[in-house]
């Protein structure tokens, strides 16, 4: 069967999709509201300097360099196409490491039946499902197809469907998912729009497009802010966050996350770590 991101075919009489998925944790109580079951799926539209995931960002190209540097063989190329045994990896990350464009050869391949089957065992213990990333909505389709299975599943229809998402995808995309997702949590990471565009590759418009319409329709569940010492904790951004959130509703969760110089790459390796107490003393300073 050949692979198509995000487009259907016709399987046993039922239509189904499939996604290009980098993790999944069954039970999670950071992404979100509750407890819940998180899917990470591959590919990002930005290409964050202090992205704590980076082999998430593009798509495998099947290039096989990766495939020498595993220490457990658990690595081959088939027909010209990277193949991972999870059986005999040791989680070693060494061909993260080596991969020349931010991708993962142990990235699967699963269909949205596939993932509602791990759900089904989930379902007693979590409130709800996160669409993560990467950047969720690279792949919308799929993240469309897949919403719609879970809330035409009367089984698993009880649970929220809510994406982690960078903000970029565009309103009219928005409103396309909107008929099948229960809210969104969105990353704000700058108000200044040359800083945003220096740390994420983008500029911030749609960012700031996306948390008002989701605002106003009630499906903005939290904004996220990721503060980097002496990057994006100046006077001048803390007092543009602080005015920016007082316009939203205060049923909108803030949530603070402090950088971590670990698991980076490149110049933010050098760059400052929050601490709890600063991360604090940040998130009281922008109460609104
Ligand atoms: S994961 Fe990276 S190194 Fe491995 S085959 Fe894919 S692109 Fe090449
Ligand atoms: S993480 Fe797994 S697949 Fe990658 S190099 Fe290590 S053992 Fe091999």
């Amino acid at each position: 069967m050949s692979f198509s991101l995000g487009l259907p075919w016709v399987s046993n009489g039922r239509t189904t999709v499939s996604g290009l998925i980098s993790k999944v944790i069954p039970f999670s109580c950071v992404d979100g509201p509750g407890n819940r079951f998180v899917i990470f799926l591959q590919g990002c539209n930005f290409n964050c300097k202090n992205c704590h995931n980076p082999q998430t960002i593009n798509f495998c190209n099947h290039c096989g360099d990766c495939v020498e540097q595993c220490p457990s063989e658990a690595l081959s190329l088939n027909d010209g196409k990277i193949s991972w045994n999870s059986r005999q990896c040791e989680s070693c990350d060494q061909c993260l490491d080596i991969c020349p464009v931010n991708s993962s050869p142990m990235v699967e391949e699963k269909t949205v039946e596939e993932l509602l089957q791990q759900i089904r065992v989930a379902s007693p213990f979590i409130d709800g499902i996160t669409l993560s990333g990467g950047e969720a909505t690279v792949q919308l389709k799929f993240v469309k197809a897949f919403f719609t299975a879970v809330k035409n599943d009367s089984a698993l229809n009880h649970l929220t469907c809510l994406i982690d998402s960078n903000g970029y995808l565009p309103l009219s995309a928005w409103k396309s998912v909107l008929p099948v997702m229960d809210g969104a949590m969105i990353d704000l990471k700058a108000m200044d729009a040359d800083l945003h565009k220096w740390l994420t590759g983008r500029d911030n418009f749609r960012v700031f497009q996306t948390i008002e319409y989701l605002a106003s329709v009630s499906k903005l569940i939290e904004v996220r802010l990721l503060i980097i010492p002496n990057i994006n904790d100046t006077a001048e951004e803390k007092m543009a966050v602080k005015d920016y959130l007082s316009s939203l509703n205060t049923n909108i969760n803030i949530k603070v996350n402090a950088f971590s110089n670990k698991a980076v790459k490149g110049e933010a390796i050098d760059w400052l770590s929050l601490s709890e107490e600063k991360k604090a003393l940040y998130l009281q300073s922008i109460n609104r």
